[in-house]
């Protein structure tokens, strides 16, 4: 059993916070134990916590668009959320619920240690950025530790407004450049809430993610 597997057991169980009362299936997440990318989301909306898997409705059928546009699998990447458990109507997590459930994302960072996370959305932004917008420093990395942060507005976005969907799929190339050519990416310089950075290396470090 895989450090993953002993989290998802855990999330499967957890009644931490009021999430678990309303939900059908808790939703740990899934994907590749060695990725080097990793997608966090807001919550599971209906359909994920039907079947207790991330992003399968709509917003997940435009991850998978996305992801192909710049040549990879869903196996290739690993997928989660902020909170592992749909809230009521798809309303926002409440912040008690995140701080409820940041405990198992930050392990499974530290399970994965991937090399770029991409926050989806302004929930997950504000985990590593406090109070900034996501309209502002969406497709900008930014450099934590080992970790280069990159934030996307979250997929969901372009169904509510189709105009974004052209943005997103320009951001998404932005990625895939970061991906395949990684450019020195600067250290960041806010986000109070940021873990601490780990040791690291020269700022010009290049990912070589794949
Ligand atoms: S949302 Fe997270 S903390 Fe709340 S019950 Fe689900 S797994 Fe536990």
């Amino acid at each position: 059993m895989t450090d993953l597997d002993s989290l998802a057991q855990a999330i499967n169980g957890c009644v931490d916070c009021g999430l678990a009362r309303s939900r059908t299936h808790a939703v740990p997440g899934e994907g590749s134990p060695q990725a080097r990318l990793m997608f966090i989301g807001e919550g599971p909306g209906f359909n994920e916590d039907q079947q207790g898997r991330p992003f399968i409705g709509p917003a997940g059928q435009f991850l998978d668009e996305l992801l192909a546009s710049i040549g990879l699998a869903r196996s290739e990447v690993f997928i989660t959320n902020m909170v592992k458990c749909r809230p009521p109507n798809n309303r926002d997590p409440f912040p008690g619920e995140m701080e409820a459930c940041s405990k198992y994302l930050d392990a499974q960072i530290e399970a994965i240690k991937p090399k770029v996370i991409v926050p989806l959305g302004r929930h997950a932004l504000a985990k590593w950025f406090p109070g900034e917008s996501i309209g502002k420093v969406r497709a900008k990395a930014r450099r934590f530790g080992d970790i280069t942060l990159f934030p996307l507005y979250h997929p969901a976005a372009a169904l509510h407004n189709g105009a974004l969907r052209s943005t997103i799929l320009d951001d998404f190339a932005k990625l895939g450049d970061l991906l395949r050519a990684p450019a020195p990416v600067p250290e960041a310089t806010s986000a109070e809430a940021a873990p601490a950075p780990a040791e690291s290396g020269p700022q010009s470090e290049q990912l070589s993610m794949f």
